[in-house]
């Protein structure tokens, strides 16, 4: 007989999840397909920084504000644990600190302060100013993606790994060793542009994006929180949309030209060995370069350096993709009447895939 669901989620990486989670909540019946025997994608590949402070302005920093709440409410039944809260954003040059300023002047600064360096005591000498937000905080994820899953298994979700959905039409989804039925099907493939639906992903001009990462062994201090920098303040549309930003990215064209070509900024967070996640690069290719450049590595550490002082030595060392976007942050597509195709096309799945989920479920 046909297994039938009220609901199944094509994809266990986080946006799959948050839908799952959804559902289950709202007390639905619920079918979980991923084709790995583990999520391996960006959703455990990333910082696991739930950022909201410098999302862009307006709507996606409220998805990623109600995103952080359910982390919250999640954490703990999942045993997921929160590494730290908040965010330290470094700026070393007059045109950073006038950013930080201007951003604090607006909605999005409300809860922030600039601190003045000897407040931030972890910071290396040459900063000006630090911006300092409670509102972010940092989850492990390749511990918090497969705690997410067990969870939902709790919550009564039926999880297929290694099972690949080959074809969606409405009502029905099929996999190599057969049929399911779901009155809704939703498709959350991460940046796969060859697979379900592909011609409705291109329609939207999604490509990829690769980031270079690293994993330094324990400095020897606890961070307070996640530190990002002044190269950060042009990357994250909530500081780079501001006028003020304009002058900080003249000058920083001129003084770090190579850190921009690589599309590098600075994101730090701690685990809870002392460990540190550093990263980050930004290349764009629908086929990137499965090799990670050692001079890319140099420039993220670098950016360290200037902020956090000598880096630690490496442990580790990874790339990872996302799908990317020239005109939207998320895509909720309606190939068929009861079926929805949700793609984060931007960096920042972890932080706002809970309110995607639930924006994906009012579109039915
Ligand atoms: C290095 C890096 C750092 C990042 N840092 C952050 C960060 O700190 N904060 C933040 O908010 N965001 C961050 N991001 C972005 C974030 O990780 C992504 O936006 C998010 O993980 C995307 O989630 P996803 O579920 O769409 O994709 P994925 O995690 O790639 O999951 C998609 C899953 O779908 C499965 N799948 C696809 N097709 C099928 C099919 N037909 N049948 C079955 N399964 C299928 C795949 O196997 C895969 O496991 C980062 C990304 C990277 C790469």
């Amino acid at each position: 007989m046909i297994k039938t669901f009220d609901v199944a989620v094509v994809g266990g990486g986080i946006v799959g999840l948050a839908h799952a989670y959804a559902a289950a909540k709202a007390g639905l019946t619920v079918a979980l397909f991923e084709c790995q025997a583990r999520a391996t994608g960006a959703s455990i590949r990333n910082f696991g920084f739930v950022t909201v402070t410098g999302q862009q302005r307006g709507a996606f920093h409220q998805l990623a504000q109600r995103s952080r709440d359910i982390w919250q409410d999640v954490a703990g039944p999942a045993g997921i644990a929160i590494e730290h809260r908040g965010l330290y954003v470094a700026a070393r040059y007059p045109e950073s600190e006038a950013v930080l300023h201007a951003f604090l002047a607006t909605e999005m600064g409300e809860g922030c302060e600039i601190l003045r360096p000897q407040d931030a005591p972890f910071l290396a000498d040459g900063q000006r100013a630090v911006l300092h937000s409670p509102h972010d905080l940092r989850v492990e994820s390749r511990t918090a993606i497969p705690l997410l899953s067990q969870y939902l298994s709790a919550l009564g979700v039926e999880r297929f790994y290694s099972t690949a959905v080959t074809g969606v039409e409405q009502g029905r989804l099929t996999i190599s060793r057969g049929t399911f039925r779901a009155e809704r099907i939703i498709v959350c493939p991460g940046d796969d542009l060859s697979g379900l639906f592909a011609d409705r992903i291109r329609a939207h001009n999604v490509s990829r994006c690769q980031l270079q990462m690293l994993r330094l062994d324990d400095p020897g201090i606890r961070l307070p929180g996640a530190v990002m920098s002044d190269l950060s303040l042009i990357r994250y549309l909530g500081y780079s949309d501001l006028p003020e930003a304009r002058a900080l990215t003249d000058r920083l064209r001129d003084s770090h030209a190579e850190h921009i070509a690589h599309g590098v900024h600075l994101i730090v967070v701690q685990s809870a060995d002392g460990s540190i996640v550093v990263g980050d690069s930004h290349h764009y290719d629908d086929a990137p370069e499965p090799f990670a450049s050692t001079a890319v590595d140099d420039l993220i550490l670098d950016e360290y350096r200037a902020v956090l002082g000598t880096p630690p030595s490496i442990l580790e060392r990874w790339t990872g993709t996302y799908a990317v976007a020239p005109d939207r942050l998320y895509l909720i597509d309606a190939p068929l009447p009861d079926v929805r195709l949700c793609v984060v096309t931007c960096g920042a799945g972890a932080s706002t895939a809970f309110a995607i989920a639930e924006q994906t479920f009012k579109s039915f």
